[in-house]
């Protein structure tokens, strides 16, 4: 945990994970998710954060 917490980013929307989110995919069943880079699941990137 050594990860230091920036107020300007959102944390990673995937359940467990409180990195801080690094892009925005579109998941097939949740729409519109903000993730960190290792939690994007080979989904498609809309944008980075
Ligand atoms: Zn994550």
């Amino acid at each position: 945990m050594s990860a230091q917490t920036d107020h300007s980013n959102p944390i990673c929307g995937a359940l467990g994970c409180h990195e801080t989110a690094d892009v925005v995919i579109r998941h097939p069943k949740h729409g519109k998710r903000t993730v960190c880079d290792n939690c994007t699941g080979g989904h498609v990137v809309i944008r980075h954060v």
